[in-house]
């Protein structure tokens, strides 16, 4: 009997196994774990969150000060125009 060094035989049932099969023909066994098998894993194609914001309270903070800015600026802005206005029309 010559035993060749190859030879492979199932780890569960002992069965000769071909140098080429992945499996074993008696049992279905995976013929050897060297190589695991990159499972595929749940893809994460799920709709993307968006991050929670560090500090959602500086964006209100900065909402309001600029609609606070924009109340400051907006008056004067639109009493001059209207003033403006009025002169152009005549009235003063
Ligand atoms: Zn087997």
């Amino acid at each position: 009997m010559e035993s060749n060094g190859t030879a492979q035989y199932c780890q569960n049932c002992g069965q000769a196994l071909d140098s080429t099969a992945k499996f074993c023909p008696n049992c279905g066994t995976a013929r050897e774990a060297s190589q695991p098998q990159s499972a595929p894993t749940q893809t994460q194609a799920g709709p993307m969150h968006p991050p929670p914001q560090s500090g959602p309270s500086a964006g209100k903070i900065l909402a309001w000060i600029l609609g606070i800015l924009g109340v400051l600026i907006g008056i004067p802005i639109a009493l001059v125009f209207l003033i403006i206005l009025l002169r152009l029309l005549g009235i003063f």
